[in-house]
């Protein structure tokens, strides 16, 4: 008997990993269309999560829909029309039946619910019931597909004669969520059983139930308490996989690779201290303890130093630099653009001179020649530190012995190119420094296992930035303009922030500045109907504004579209202060140091997470002379007003990036996606910071025990990371 039940645990187990077409009712068709969701086997089946929960304690008729409150009716689509009822509105509208009567519903400015809406779908409608022309409306109503026409459902569903919740999983073209609840469904019955990967002492300290059970009520809860127990047992063990596939990788990587021991009180650190032209702030000197600890010990640093632009992690970042040379090893240096790449030529440069170091600059501009003098003193050993961009990272860049790795700006970099550089010097400690803030249960994400350290105040009492938030009307937008004209006439410049590129010919698609985070992010703003529609765009402004409100003063553009050569030239006049306004994207974020800009502008400054605009901000005021900031928003929500006043009422970066997890605005630029979104379906990195921490511990007491996870209890657990994580790497090679 014992050994029955066993034998169904391994089938049952075997199940989740075999083809999804080995599920009941998945034919060869449908598995190609379960693959657009990326869906291959019957286990991506049960990890794909209803997106959302319709609660039909709040489902009414239409005609018992009260009108003024919010409610949710069911019933079949009958007609769908899109109208223009004036030049530039786009209207889509759709009558909805039920047993009862008709409810009109209307989307503005959405023409794409036209084709994703047709007659005869059963749906369920979610909104405010108004009344207009004699019919009771929805304005804007959230849709769930329930069913497409046509569709021959397996066992047709009756809303009504399910449990009072019902679960709305992602469909595709030709797969309802109707269907894939049938298919979940069926394949949740023939896996009863499986074997469950996580240590039941783990679950019973956690409180977390068991894999069965935690993916049946996922699926289909009983209640939405059922629900968040659900989640967050699938959510530790997403986090744990997760901290164990890094922390697995890492010490790959690390054997048969010499850790550094370094030589932290060297003549060449010796040298640099005393070339500075100021002491170091407490802040600093206990960061730079840490850090120069952790060079210190006979093992693979991996350190986060944290902190505002301007807060002195360069000037760090120099001593680690000394204390890799007098270790008698090289080092290097990189940063996302040309121009901060330059920057450290310019700050950093003297300092290593000073220290009697020989250093160089490698960028995309370099000249040939140059480049060929580099790379020769670069094998010969005879450079000892290099500055550069992503031009450091091709293969023909080697070194002879590279112990120490400074990637500045570290979330503009993706997993692939931080391990480029990394293997680049097998078993180099790195430094990776960040403006923007991180949270550590994010930084645990991002590294699984990191020392870190962080500044919080600037050396310098630097001048003031005053940021206002304005409307979008034209008083506004005016006064907004003669600051930039008053700066402008005293000799200062300014910058002109839009969130677009372009306005292409189809304005749907517009994307953001060119990060793949931000180009997803405003994917997810449509689906959930943020209107991007009359955001502005910087080619177009930058004409605009050259043309009839700045004539007499000299504009230029900059966008993260244009090659590296273009930009490094605009900036480099910008700096030069051959330019008085610099309209552009994002990419001014990172990198811009010119003293002499004061004034800032940021149109449509709703569309920005808070750390976002608190980046941009802190290009203005870097000099003697107070700065402006001056946030063009339409703020509908007070809680939209609520969050951009934030940025008026602090100044804390730290504080301004927490806000932005809660609201999750910022949480997958900061580069979680890193790792596959398919790895972290349901943690949410600012709610489960607990949860992160205790999976972060768990693991590392877990690997400690068991350095394999070779042990019966531990096996199961390795094979699942291993299983997982395989996959994502063919995947990320794949996507190059
Ligand atoms: P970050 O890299 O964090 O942007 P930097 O290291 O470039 O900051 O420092 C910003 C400015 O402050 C630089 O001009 C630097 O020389 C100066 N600075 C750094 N540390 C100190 C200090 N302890 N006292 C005075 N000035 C400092
Ligand atoms: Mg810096």
């Amino acid at each position: 008997m014992a050994q029955r039940m066993a034998m169904d645990r391994v089938a049952a187990t075997y199940f989740l990993e075999a083809p999804v077409t080995t599920a009941r009712f998945v034919d060869a068709s449908r598995a190609r269309l379960l693959a657009k969701l990326g869906i291959e086997t019957v286990g991506d089946l049960l990890a794909t999560y209803p997106r959302r929960y319709l609660d039909m304690s709040t489902v009414t008729t239409v005609a018992t829909a009260p009108i003024g409150e919010t409610v949710t009716v069911v019933g079949v689509l009958d007609q769908v029309s899109l109208k223009r009822p004036k030049p530039r509105v786009q209207l889509v509208e759709a009558a909805l039946v039920d047993e009862t009567g008709v409810m009109m519903a209307v989307w503005f400015s959405q023409p794409w619910m036209a084709r994703k809406l047709v007659r005869g779908m059963r749906v369920a409608l979610s909104g405010k019931v108004a009344f207009s022309y004699g019919y009771k409306q929805m304005s804007s109503p959230f849709v769930d597909v329930l069913s497409t026409p046509g569709e021959e459902t397996p066992h047709r569903v009756s809303v009504a004669s399910t449990g009072l919740i019902i679960p709305i999983h992602p469909g595709t073209e030709g797969l309802s969520a109707n269907w894939m609840r049938r298919l979940i469904s069926s394949a949740l019955a023939d896996s009863s059983g499986v074997l469950d990967c996580l240590p039941e002492d783990l679950r019973r300290r956690h409180g977390l139930m068991s894999l069965g059970a935690a993916l049946r009520q996922i699926h289909f809860p009983q209640s939405m308490d059922e629900r968040s127990q659900a989640r967050r047992r699938l959510a530790y063990q997403e986090i744990l996989e997760l901290q164990l596939h890094l922390m697995l990788r890492r010490r790959a990587s690390e054997r048969d690779t010499v850790p550094t021991a370094h030589l932290v009180d060297g003549p060449h650190l010796a040298a640099l201290r005393a070339a500075l032209p100021f002491t170091l702030t407490g802040e600093q000197d206990e960061a730079l303890g840490a850090i120069l600890g952790e060079m210190a010990e006979p093992r693979c640093m991996q350190h986060l130093l944290l902190g505002d632009v301007g807060t002195g992690k360069t000037v760090l970042a120099a001593h680690a630099l000394a204390a890799a040379v007098d270790s008698g090893n090289q080092a290097v240096m990189m940063a996302p653009t040309g121009v901060l790449a330059s920057q450290y030529g310019l700050k950093v440069g003297p300092l290593l001179d000073a220290a009697d170091i020989p250093w160089a600059l490698l960028t995309g501009s370099t000249s040939v020649t140059q480049r060929a003098d580099i790379l020769a003193r670069l094998s010969s050993g005879e450079l000892r530190v290099l500055f550069g961009t992503h031009a450091l990272l091709e293969p023909d860049v080697v070194f002879d012995h590279l112990t120490l790795v400074v990637i500045d700006e570290q979330h503009r970099f993706g997993v692939e190119q931080r391990s480029a550089l990394l293997a680049k010097g097998p078993g180099a400690d790195m430094l990776a420094m960040t403006a923007t803030p991180i949270p550590r249960s994010l930084a645990l994400m991002l590294y699984g296992d990191l020392t870190c350290s962080a500044l919080h105040t600037r050396p310098r009492a630097g001048a003031h930035v005053v940021t206002k938030l304005l409307t979008k009307r034209d008083t506004d937008r005016a006064k907004a303009y003669d600051a930039v004209r008053d700066a402008v006439e005293q000799g200062h410049q300014a910058y002109i922030v839009c969130p677009l590129v372009g306005v292409p010919a189809k304005r749907r698609q517009a994307s953001y500045e060119d990060s793949p985070g931000d180009a997803l992010q405003v994917l997810d703003d449509l689906d959930s109907g943020i209107d991007i529609s009359d955001a502005k765009a910087a080619q177009q402004q930058a004409a605009f504004l050259a043309r009839d409100v700045f004539p007499h003063q000299r504009v230029a553009l900059l966008t993260g579209r244009m090659r590296p050569a273009e930009k490094d030239e605009v900036m480099g006049r910008f700096a030069a202060g051959e330019v008085d306004i610099l309209v552009s994207t994002t990419v001014v974020e990172v990198g811009m140091d010119v003293p002499n800009a004061t004034v800032m502008i940021v149109e449509d400054a709703e569309l920005f997470g808070l750390s976002q605009l608190h980046q941009l901000r802190g290009r203005v005021g870097r000099g003697a002379h107070d700065g402006e900031v001056f946030l063009l928003a339409s703020a509908k929500t007070d809680e939209g007003r609520e969050r951009l006043g934030a940025l008026a009422s602090t100044e804390d970066g730290f504080e301004l990036a927490e806000r932005d997890l809660a609201t999750r605005r910022e949480g997958d630029i900061l580069g979680v996606r890193q790792h596959g979104a398919a790895v972290l379906r349901l943690v949410d990195v600012s709610r489960d910071a607990g949860l992160i921490e205790a999976a972060h511990g768990d693991a590392v007491a877990l690997l400690a025990a068991d350095p394999d996870l070779a042990s019966e209890r531990l096996a199961p657990l390795a094979h699942e990371v291993a299983v997982t994580f395989a996959r994502l790497s063919d995947e990320t090679v794949e996507g190059g």
